[in-house]
């Protein structure tokens, strides 16, 4: 122990020693006090060697963690966590950002608009962008520019063995295509990520809000539109209830049209809503923090599943009778466009004939989550977003990884033949 933090420019903490209380909790409040026996904070690539090499000598359980957002804890354990937060760092040239692991999405986004630059990544400003990036990263600007994985082009890895390996297209390919969405925490740290990154646009920032009323026609008209609008609108759909209140629909989005062009397609869509705010010129990073959710995580359940086509009218009506009772969220995110025209073996995001993702959100004790999940799960496809892991899945594999599972295993046995990073429902 002592040996390890001499080596190290990060600092370790233990349960006694003085910091450890301080040390970042995961963010979903479920997972709060899962209390590691020992946290290695990096700063440093050469501190994840150390860290890996260390937890390889005593066989402790592992986890990694950047920003502490994943829904199934992974990031949290009861052995040795390697905190990666203190692995930052931002350099843009020309088109090429490189961002270290330890990166949030906020400060990546308010980075790159420093050189008019953007990545179409997640809205929640304290994700870290390794997480979300391998596990795919679905954002406002995805139906125009595909997953945060499709534009990342190398990426720095501490392998299972203390080894440093850089993969790209033509280095490591098997690596590196493993890396882009299959799921975070499975074939070494990563360490750095290398970008091909896009114009930052001036967008319309889309509002618009159903209070009570036929919202079971809200709920149909946007299944059948949104997912084949323009790739220059992306326009999710959230259906929330309140003890006492009438369920509340709001449509929120980003345009890269102009005001006139994106009110005018929005039509069809909004014509029944109670009320529509559009906001045009924002710079992306601004029109991101607007929907930054200022009450962050408390201990919220998730459950989720893709949609390769639209819900009947009959289980849309069961979705918002059950949701009706308070507490309870149901979120439709948009496929569709640039997501679904890349291969689904060309990266391990298999993902890619999707229409729509739809969430259902609840307390972490509310059986609801559940019922609502099985409810949908009549039309839905099987499958699951990686970054949205779901520990009451069945046949998990398929659900995340559908015809890529079987290459998945093999970088896996080339990578980490003795499994050090190994979690439950992780390829194994
Ligand atoms: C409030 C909130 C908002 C979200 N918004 C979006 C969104 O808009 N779009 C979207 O696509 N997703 C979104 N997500 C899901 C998010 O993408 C995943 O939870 C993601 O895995 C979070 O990464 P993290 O680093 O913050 O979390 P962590 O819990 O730290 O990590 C997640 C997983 O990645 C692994 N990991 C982390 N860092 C590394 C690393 N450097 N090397 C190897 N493995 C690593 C961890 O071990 C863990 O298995 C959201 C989640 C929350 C809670």
């Amino acid at each position: 122990m002592t040996d390890l933090a001499a080596d190290l420019d990060g600092e370790v903490f233990w349960p006694r020693s003085p910091g450890y209380d301080d040390v970042r909790r995961p963010v979903n409040g479920a997972y709060r006090d899962v209390r590691p026996r020992l946290v290695i904070r990096c700063r440093s690539v050469s501190d994840v060697v150390s860290a890996v090499r260390y937890v390889r000598r005593t066989g402790d359980r592992l986890a990694l963690r950047g920003g502490g957002h994943c829904f199934a804890g992974r990031s949290s354990t009861d052995g040795v966590l390697i905190d990666l937060s203190g692995l930052g760092g931002i350099s843009v040239v020309g088109e090429v950002a490189t961002i270290g692991a330890g990166a949030r999405l906020a400060e990546v986004y308010s980075t790159l608009h420093s050189y008019g630059r953007t990545l179409p990544a997640g809205c929640g400003p304290t994700v870290g962008i390794a997480g979300l990036t391998l596990g795919g990263g679905i954002g406002l600007l995805g139906r125009r520019y595909g997953l945060t994985c499709d534009r990342l082009i190398g990426v720095q890895v501490v392998l299972a063995d203390g080894s440093v390996v850089d993969c790209a297209e033509d280095r490591e390919p098997e690596l590196f295509w493993a890396l882009r969405g299959a799921g975070g925490g499975q074939f070494g740290v990563v360490t750095v990520l290398r970008f091909a990154t896009v114009p930052e646009p001036l967008a319309t920032r889309v509002e618009a809000r159903w209070s009570g009323g036929a919202l079971e026609d809200v709920v149909s008209a946007w299944q059948a539109w949104a997912p084949d609008a323009p790739d220059e609108l992306t326009v999710n759909l959230c259906v929330a209830s309140e003890p006492g209140v009438p369920t509340e629909a709001t449509l929120f989005g980003a345009s890269l049209l102009g005001e006139g062009p994106t009110r005018e397609l929005l039509q069809p869509l909004v014509s029944s809503a109670d009320s529509i705010e559009l906001r045009a010129g924002l710079p992306f990073h601004r029109l991101k923090s607007t929907f930054a959710d200022p009450r962050g995580v408390p201990a919220v359940r998730m459950r989720s599943e893709f949609f390769s086509h639209s819900m009947s009218a009959g289980t849309v009506s069961s979705l918002l009778a059950q949701l009706a009772k308070g507490g309870r969220e149901i979120a439709f995110t948009a496929m569709g466009g640039a997501y679904n025209r890349v291969a689904e073996d060309a990266t391990a995001f298999a993902h890619r004939g999707e229409r729509f993702l739809l969430e259902h959100i609840g307390a972490a004790d509310d059986p609801w989550v559940d019922e609502s999940w099985a409810t949908a799960h009549v039309d839905g496809s099987g499958r699951v977003y990686p970054n949205f892991p779901d520990p009451a899945l069945g046949d998990w594999a398929s659900a995340y990884h559908a015809g890529n599972c079987s290459r998945l295993v093999a970088v896996k046995d080339a990578y980490d033949p003795d499994r050090l990073f190994t979690f439950f429902q992780g390829v194994s």
